[in-house]
């Protein structure tokens, strides 16, 4: 896959989006890498650019790692035709909606849809919580520094650089296929557990 750090794409093209995928239950790696193998294949979606995966610390109540990663596509759906397809690929992968912010096999966040801004009782776009997460920041930055977010007028780089990477624990490339480096705090992780 590319890397798509410029955005030059032309007004002609079908909207850019940015995905957040998560995931802390069950096989978490092989649950991300799988659901971004059935993203790329929907129809409507064109996967661009996949970040590393990155183990982070959880949010919200007591529970297990996370391992998150984000994804640029180009999309011919509408954002909440996109929603419910994301909700779907979770439902696939044994998404329980149980407590809030609890555990999960797969989480799907829609983070921006090109330069748009939504409010709906279903949907927020850019997604509310993006500027003050390391663990969508750090991912997406690595893959779409450059892309402002349409609210706050700032590069995603620039909001990344404000968060830091406090819990970002290691980061694990699909290219290199192992542990490849660890971030500011520099621990490196024994092993992967998948
Ligand atoms: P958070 O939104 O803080 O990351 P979460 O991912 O755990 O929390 P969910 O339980 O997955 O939250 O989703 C709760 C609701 O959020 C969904 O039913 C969905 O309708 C709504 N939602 C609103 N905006 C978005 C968005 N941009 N992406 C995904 N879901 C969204
Ligand atoms: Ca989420
Ligand atoms: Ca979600």
């Amino acid at each position: 896959m590319v890397e798509c750090t410029d955005l030059s794409i032309s007004p002609s093209d079908p909207p850019l989006v940015a995905i957040a995928l998560g995931s802390n239950l069950g096989q978490p790696l092989l649950q991300l890498r799988s659901a971004l193998q059935v993203l790329a294949q929907t129809p409507g979606i064109s996967v661009l650019a996949c970040s590393p995966w990155y183990r982070t610390a959880p949010v919200g109540p007591p529970q297990p790692d996370y391992w998150n990663g984000c994804l640029l596509a180009q999309v011919q759906l509408s954002p909440w035709a996109l929603l419910k397809r994301l909700q779907a690929i979770e439902a696939q992968f044994g998404r329980q909606r149980q407590e809030h912010w609890g555990a999960r096999t797969l989480d799907l966040d829609l983070l921006l849809y090109g330069d748009r801004s939504i409010r709906t009782p279903d949907l927020t776009v850019p997604h509310p919580r993006l500027a003050e997460r390391p663990f969508v920041l750090v991912p997406l930055a690595a893959i779409a520094p450059q892309w402002r977010h349409p609210l706050l007028g700032e590069t995603i780089q620039t909001l990344r650089e404000r968060v830091g990477d406090a819990g970002i624990i290691a980061v694990l490339s699909d290219d290199a296929g192992e542990t490849t480096f660890a971030t500011a705090a520099d621990r490196r992780l024994p092993e992967p557990r998948q």
